[in-house]
């Protein structure tokens, strides 16, 4: 069709690329959304706005449940890592169903990338059109997330975009996985499908299907992911023809807008309500300790310390501005992030706890500003940049937000929603080879969402449960989900003792599965977590959560014991008396190297993988001592620790049960306080002490590297450090070294 022959489909006979203009400007003008400073529809006809909003939810919500169904894949089937939304023509969201809503961002800046780019004049959109993306540069997370995207058009315009997206199970990259961690670049993370037409009349191109399924080491997978996605976006459609049938075209652009404008301002009055307005710093780091990995080009040879100092600013007038300067540079690694997947962070997490889950939308968005430094991890503005496994810094560069709201919520008495932060969803097991079918197989095992919550306000953190990105999101069961697909038995998974932090209230403990590897072929397997780096912090005097660590076992016994009938172990349980080191003869790794790339492991290998657990809150020397009681008889806490880390002093009946010593715990206590206080120095004594140190760059070389990346990107940043810790004159020490290795 020629070109300038091609229908104009915005409303009122205009083009899209006019409307998502014209709404920027009514926004920037009258700091409403499209200029609305009433709620016509919302104010007359309460009833009216909310039944369509509830139609619209459900039908979003029924879609997805239905749909998961068609997929194969555990991570969709099981733990549903699957989202669906509506937005409008611009490209903003309405409304949206549960499941992985960090995408709801994401999908918007897609959309206003087709738009910005003239896709409406080449390919043009038309109905039964089908689009696809999985490009984090024009709106995702990592390419893992496919999305699907279609057109909804009534009486020749367009009304609505109507999108899906799910999380597949391998990309085919360097390594396997869904979120591959081992490629250096975008050159080597598999596949990448920038937004483009993939289909006509509801029918998705062979050429298109062909293209992927000839990447990836799950090809079958990811086909019926493609119809899981398509499927929805259709019921969707018919829904939301059914709606317009019933309130009419004019009625449902008008709640569309209202939809919005609603959700923003109900944002701004849950700030007003729970927050004080202020300036809060929450920083978090995170490892990648890639130094010494044989295989990696040399700039990605590189032990990488990452900071990520959040600073949040809340308004008197209830909007929230963020901003991540003094974020230090992109790396050889697959764990940068793009702006959009950062706001689909943060908006996954505010959706859980701050904005009204029943209104939130892009309304939520507008009411943030927010600030990714160019050049730094969070906005690499390098398209060379690999973002395969983005999640790494992003669960661990957000988790000052959770610290962030729960100092506003105990400053305005909203205990209850007070949360320390969260367990990274790691470790994560990734592999491949041939499994027990002779097939190839790529595994993801996403079991690592049995992480820890940190401690609430009142009470301890949930033990298992919680992964921040799908707060929904399950385990998986052991058969169906992930023996099925993984060459690996499972000896046992067991509540993890010690994972989550210790504190008045304890955080969350973790999980902790024994495997053992099982009629494959040329596998290896991964090793995918923290190990050298607290990634949270405790609150109030709570401690972070524990490190991970590696145990495995190679050239094992485990076959023998198998034949011989005799015990094999269920969990590692104490790393230092350990029932895989007691019943296991073989070659043992254990080491605090969580990350890893994917080595070999033969027929009767151990792997273990260990989750984290979430942050404590409040001193632990303040814990009720029953409670501590309690964490011995559930295997919540190793004995050993009870003394050191609660001063609590428990025995064992001759049944096994721990009960206090009330007497000794309450001695056991004040000496500690007295150690404390003996202890302390004046912080003004402590930080001239520091001082020197600072003052002389007297680091690690990673920490160094760290500090002198965050200075050279951000000016102001550095001038605040130097000027904290009275070192204008230290320069030298934070400036790079010339030649090799710098990178601009
Ligand atoms: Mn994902």
């Amino acid at each position: 069709m020629d070109i300038k022959a091609r229908p104009r489909i915005g409303w009122g006979g205009t083009t899209l690329k006019e409307m998502l203009t014209h709404s920027e400007q009514l926004l920037a003008d009258s700091g409403h959304y499209y200029g609305l400073r009433d709620l016509k529809l919302a104010d007359a006809t309460p009833l009216l706005f909310e039944r369509m909003h509830l139609k619209l939810r459900g039908a979003l919500v029924s879609a997805r449940e239905i749909a998961r169904n068609i997929s194969a894949s555990p991570i969709v089937k099981e733990l549903g890592e699957l989202a669906f939304t509506v937005f409008t023509p611009e490209g903003d969201s309405v409304a949206l169903s549960t499941g992985i809503i960090v995408h709801v961002h994401t999908m918007s800046d897609v959309v206003k990338y087709m738009i910005r780019n003239d896709f409406e004049d080449d390919p043009g959109f038309a109905p039964g059109d089908v689009f696809c993306n999985n490009d984090v540069l024009a709106g995702n997370v990592h390419n893992c997330d496919i999305h699907t995207i279609i057109p909804f058009f009534h009486d020749g315009e367009l009304v609505s975009w109507i999108a899906g997206v799910t999380h597949v199970p391998d990309v085919g990259a360097r390594t396997p996985g869904s979120s591959p961690v081992g490629p250096m670049s975008t050159y080597d993370q598999g596949l990448t499908i920038p937004p483009q037409k993939i289909g006509e009349n509801d029918r998705v191109f062979r050429a298109f299907r062909d293209t992927y399924k000839r990447t990836s080491r799950t090809p079958l997978l990811l086909e019926l992911d493609e119809k899981t996605r398509l499927a929805g976006c259709m019921m969707i459609r018919g829904a939301l023809t059914h709606l317009i049938r019933e309130e009419g075209i004019d009625t449902y652009k008008q709640f569309m807008r209202e939809a919005i404008e609603n959700g923003r301002r109900s944002f701004i009055r849950r700030v007003r309500r729970m927050l004080v307005p202020g300036r809060y710093r929450v920083p978090s780091f995170c490892d990648v300790p890639w130094q010494d990995e044989r295989g990696h080009l040399p700039q990605a040879a590189v032990n990488t310390l990452m900071n990520s100092p959040l600073e949040i600013t809340v308004k008197v007038d209830g909007t929230i501005r963020t901003t991540l300067d003094g974020a230090t540079a992109w790396g050889y690694h697959t764990m940068n992030c793009s702006p959009s997947a950062l706001q689909g962070g943060m908006w996954v997490m505010l959706s859980q706890s701050l904005a009204d889950a029943e209104s939130i939308n892009d309304g939520s968005y507008f009411a943030l500003d927010q600030y990714f430094p160019s050049g730094s991890w969070s906005n690499p503005g390098n398209p060379e940049a690999g973002t395969a496994h983005a999640w790494h810094f992003l669960w661990s560069g957000l988790n000052g937000l959770f610290r962030f709201l729960s100092h506003g919520y105990y400053a305005r008495g909203f205990l209850e929603e007070v949360v320390a932060g969260y367990g990274t969803t790691t470790n994560i097991l990734y592999g491949s080879g041939l499994n027990m079918f002779g097939e190839p197989f790529a595994a993801t095992n996403m079991e690592m969402t049995g992480a820890g919550l940190g401690a609430r306000g009142c009470r301890d953190g949930l033990d298992c449960a919680y992964a921040m990105w799908n707060p929904e999101s399950d385990i998986g069961d052991i058969e169906t989900s992930w023996e099925l697909w993984e060459p690996m038995l499972y000896l046992g998974r067991t509540v993890k003792p010690n994972t989550g932090g210790a504190g008045r209230f304890r955080g969350g403990n973790a999980l902790e599965s024994v495997r053992l590897v099982w009629k494959s072929h040329n596998a290896v397997f991964q090793h995918v977590g923290h190990g050298m780096v607290f990634v949270n912090s405790g609150m109030f005097g709570g401690y972070p959560s524990a490190t991970g660590y590696r145990r495995s076992v190679h050239d094992t016994n485990a076959l023998e014991l198998i034949d011989a009938r005799a015990p094999l172990p269920v969990h590692d349980h104490d790393p230092q008396d350990s029932e895989i080191e007691r019943l296991i003869e073989g070659r043992h790794v254990l080491d605090d190297k969580a990350l890893t790339l994917p080595e070999p492991y033969a027929d009767g290998d151990i792997y273990v993988s260990c989750i984290q657990g979430g942050p404590g809150l409040g001193d632990p020397i303040e814990r009720a001592a029953h409670l501590v009681a309690q964490d011995l008889n559930e295997g919540h806490l190793l004995a050993r620790f009870a003394a050191p880390l609660y001063g609590v002093i428990a025995h064992q009946d001759a049944g096994g049960v721990w009960s206090v010593d009330e007497a000794a715990t309450a001695e056991r206590r004040a000496a500690m306080r007295h150690e404390r206080a003996a202890g302390a120095v004046p912080v003004s004594q402590w930080l001239a002490r520091e001082r020197e140190r600072v003052h002389a760059g007297n680091f690690a070389p990673w920490v160094l590297r760290m500090y002198r990346e965050s200075i050279r990107l951000s000016g102001d940043w550095g001038r605040e450090f130097k000027a904290f810790w009275g070192i204008a004159d230290a320069s030298a020490v934070y400036e790079p070294p010339a030649g090799r290795g710098v990178r601009r």
